[in-house]
């Protein structure tokens, strides 16, 4: 199924999107289709629940499958090797201990409050900022409470997928050797469009792609990822017990702005655009914000 979070004159809703495009809501409360796939989580199977009339997509405003995760967003960095290669190239990579190519998954993470949807603006403050990076990533959305998994049954306990632009002030990664402030700007977790469940997507075969102002800067296999889904999982899961709701975004390829000579960082009036085949288009505009505007 694919799973689309909306507000219909300002009313939140939860609905399932349909080939034509339209959507086909469930019959959920505002306040428990406000917290997007968390609710269904809880509900179990949203193919149990009772459906209203099918509404155009033209009537409805995307959100976020999750708009604001009950913990922090858990992040994979130098995921892909052409990207872990241009990174450590940068200067700014306060992770180089751990070689070009990270023998274990490098885990960190992205403050809940940092979520927007698609079509929602990414803010940059200059006056804290002047080198912010976008990283097109596939995101997994965790199912099932786990501690332990395997790589063998790792997927067992998948919910489904969506698309995150893991956004990142790079001289703020770079500057302090923990890169939760420069990952956690306000604005800088764009996700969506949707969500698609895990019978409906399969990593394996599909590409992601980021384009900004048009230029197609990232496309790669999400195959091509050095640290595959179980693998993630099971580092995670073994120490911390992953709850329903948890978000994972899994690393992004090679193309980011920092990767360019000069490096080519986001400017308000941009438009960055990530589209993973099979779950559709992240699209967010970038504008000038507080201090630095
Ligand atoms: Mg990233």
């Amino acid at each position: 199924m694919k799973i689309a979070c909306f507000t219909r004159n300002s009313v939140p809703g939860i609905g399932n999107v349909e080939a034509d495009g339209s959507i086909v809501p469930f019959d959920l409360s505002p306040e428990s289709a406000a917290r997007g796939i968390a609710s269904l989580l809880e509900i179990g199977s949203p193919s149990s629940l009772p459906q209203l009339a099918p509404i155009a997509a033209c009537e409805i405003e995307l959100r976020a499958p999750m708009p604001r995760p009950q913990r922090n967003i858990f992040c994979v960095g130098k995921n892909y090797h052409e990207h872990a290669k241009e990174f450590s190239a940068s200067g700014f990579d306060s992770s180089a201990a751990s070689g070009v190519v990270p023998k274990e998954p490098i885990i960190f993470s992205k403050l809940p409050e940092t979520v927007i949807g698609t079509g929602q603006p990414i803010r940059i403050d200059a006056s804290v900022s002047k080198a912010i990076d976008y990283e097109a990533e596939l995101a997994v959305i965790i199912g099932k409470q786990i501690r332990g998994a395997t790589r063998e049954n790792a997927l067992d306990f998948v919910w489904g997928y969506t698309i995150v632009n893991d956004v990142t002030a790079r001289d703020l990664q770079g500057k302090y050797s923990q890169w939760l402030i420069g990952k956690s700007q306000d604005t800088f977790c764009p996700m969506g469009p949707i969500a698609v469940t895990a019978d409906a997507f399969d990593p394996q075969s599909a590409r992601i792609r980021c384009l900004v102002n048009g230029e197609l800067r990232q496309d790669a296999s999400i195959s091509d990822l050095i640290f595959d889904i179980p693998r993630i999982i099971s580092t995670i899961s073994a120490g911390i017990t992953l709850q329903p709701g948890d978000i994972i975004a899994t690393g992004t390829p090679a193309g980011v702005g920092i990767g360019f000579t000069p490096p080519r960082y986001l400017v308000p009036g941009d438009n960055v655009r990530i589209e993973v085949d099979g779950i559709g288009v992240l699209e967010n505009p970038v504008v000038a914000y507080g201090n630095g505007a």
